[in-house]
């Protein structure tokens, strides 16, 4: 390879990378971080580095033969994943170069175990004690965190509630008492908007106004609402000092009413560190066919029920002081 030919190599790279960046930020977000300088020269790059010719005869196999201007065969195939970009399809033949593939390959594995040691939401902790916690979302709701604040007494388990900064507001004397009883509480958005569908803007005034509304007895864990995040969203959250906490227990309270099986299911699945996701609340209005969370409530019950004595039930500071939290970069708009 001569030397224009390894630069044209570097810089091609380079390009991809900014790339993908770039699509990180800018899938399901409205955050724009659109490298100018790399939107300009892409397609310069690929005629050089390709040639025009394979650019062709790639559009026209795609094409199976119709008539039409080069590459609008290779467009027309690779439209889904061509949908969110948003200067042109160029890129998609840049991704088929072996150098590129290559170091993908040989940087990929570093770069995102890098971005989950910073961006990376906590799933568990590793730990040999018998120790899990207990999540509960989208509350203070007034009838029902009352009947579970009830049932954890009377278990002694404490649990971290991740409460909506509008109900907080609407109830502060139930934040207080979910406070005074020894449970950890943590924020969830002031009124649970998808946070990739929104600007950086609108994410950090959630957070600001979830946190006004629980102060002063928040803590600085966020549970993204729906569970989704963009790379924007992790950074924001990184930028306001929150630890983003996700779960790897669920028991589907949102879309059964069975308690018996709700139960069985968290007997199950519960280990050492698990961090289990419930919710005390449904954010998405009462005409939710499972709002009423009586079911879940009985289901938390005959949980703690079978697992007393085998198990105990922390928060989720108490839970991240047990053993070495698990972080990964969970990426999810819809
Ligand atoms: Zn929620």
């Amino acid at each position: 390879m001569e030397w224009p030919q390894v630069v044209v190599a570097a810089a091609v790279t380079m390009g991809v990378l900014m790339f993908d960046l770039a699509m990180l930020f800018q899938r399901g977000s409205t955050v724009h971080s659109s490298p100018f300088v790399f939107k300009l020269s892409i397609p310069r790059i690929i005629a050089m580095s390709h040639g025009h010719t394979r650019a062709r005869s790639e559009g026209q196999r795609a094409h199976a033969g119709g008539a039409g201007p080069a590459g609008v065969g290779l467009e027309e195939k690779d439209e889904n994943r061509c949908i969110t970009c948003p200067w042109g399809r160029f890129p998609i033949m840049i991704q088929r170069t072996p150098v590129y593939s290559s170091l993908k390959k040989i940087l990929g594995g570093p770069i995102t175990l890098l971005a989950g040691e910073i961006l990376g939401a906590i799933t568990h902790v590793a730990t040999p004690d018998p120790v899990a916690a207990l999540t509960f979302d989208d509350g203070p709701n007034p009838k029902f965190t009352p009947c579970l604040l009830d049932i954890l007494e009377k278990h002694k388990a404490r649990a971290t509630f991740f409460m909506l900064g509008e109900n907080a507001q609407r109830y502060p004397q139930l934040v207080q008492r979910v406070a005074r009883a020894g449970h950890a509480i943590g924020n969830h958005s002031w009124n649970h908007p998808e946070f990739p569908s929104i600007t950086g803007r609108e994410r950090r005034a959630q957070i600001r106004r979830c946190a006004k509304a629980i102060a002063p007895h928040g803590q600085r864990l966020f549970r993204p609402p729906y569970g989704y995040q963009n790379i924007a969203s992790c950074i924001d959250l990184l930028w306001l000092g929150y630890q983003v906490i996700y779960w790897n227990t669920v028991a589907n309270d949102w879309c059964t009413d069975d308690a018996e099986w709700m139960a069985a299911r968290l007997v199950n699945q519960v280990q050492p560190g698990s961090i289990v996701l419930l919710h005390d609340n449904i954010c998405s209005a009462s005409k939710h066919p499972y709002f009423d969370r009586g079911p879940l409530l009985k289901a938390v019950d005959m949980f703690l029920e079978r697992l007393q004595g085998s198990f105990h039930f922390i928060t989720i500071p108490e839970l991240l002081r047990t053993g070495r939290p698990h972080q990964s970069l969970i990426l999810q708009d819809h």
